[in-house]
């Protein structure tokens, strides 16, 4: 009974992306599923909880670094810094580019309709989000939503540096082009021909998928995204 609700739960996720049926085969998916919630969910209990105290300590530090931050031309027209949240000793970090109208106002990542999207990728996955960590790569809402500018990447990428060193996740899933340039050092990449690849950020595999935003605009990628996040449960139940 256990195996025909989960079938359920699938195929009412992919009805819920709009698919008639599925895009994958189901005999494999299956044998991805029975990675994932088992090995995943169970990789944090035996942490000592000193650690977590000190690395929720390191970001309560590097949010008071950043302070009232205006080392670029974003802090003109930003309502809140938007530093990131989730668990300091999180398996898995989501980063996406950089805030938006509704996280402005809010100070929280992903919190508008492209956070719900996040969120229920998230949860697909078998995690609650405040098991991961969310962060972007500039903490200021560009005007108009605009992409960062490369002086302000530049310019704040440091806090989204040291964020990646104190939590030391097992896996980053990068969220759209500015992310994954940013993590991979690649100028100019197409964030179609590079996802579902991992690369290495200081020996943290990073995976590249569509941005949130970019998904609520094409729905019928949404797939892709589940597949990437398929290969990261993968790697997240490596030994
Ligand atoms: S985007 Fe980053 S560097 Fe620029 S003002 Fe905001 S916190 Fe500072």
């Amino acid at each position: 009974m256990k195996e025909l609700a989960d079938i359920k739960d699938v195929l009412e996720f992919y009805q819920m992306l709009g698919f008639e049926k599925l895009p994958i085969e189901l005999k494999d998916f299956r044998k991805t599923d029975k990675i994932n919630i088992k090995t995943v969910l169970t990789s944090n209990e035996n942490t000592p909880i000193k650690n977590y105290h000190l690395k929720e300590e390191a970001l309560i530090e590097l949010r008071k670094e950043i302070g009232d931050c205006k080392r670029c031309k974003l802090s003109k027209k930003r309502l809140n810094i938007v530093f990131g949240e989730g668990n300091p000793e999180a398996k898995l970090m989501f980063i996406g580019e950089a805030p938006g109208r509704e996280e402005d106002e809010q100070g929280r990542p992903f919190v508008g309709e492209a956070g719900m999207v996040l969120t229920r990728l998230i949860e697909k996955m078998g995690f609650k989000r405040t098991d991961v960590y969310i962060a972007n790569i500039v903490k200021c809402r560009p005007p108009m939503n605009r992409d960062p500018e490369p002086d302000e990447i530049e310019a704040c990428k440091v806090f989204v540096e040291k964020q990646i060193e104190i939590i030391n996740p097992r896996v980053i899933m990068s969220l759209g082009r500015i992310s994954t340039m940013t993590l991979s050092g690649i100028n100019k990449l197409k964030i179609t021909a590079i996802r579902g690849k991992f690369f290495y950020f200081k020996d943290i595999p990073v995976m590249p998928t569509f941005h949130p935003a970019y998904l609520m605009r094409n729905p019928k990628d949404k797939w892709l995204t589940w597949n990437d996040a398929q290969k990261v449960l993968n790697k997240l139940a490596e030994k």
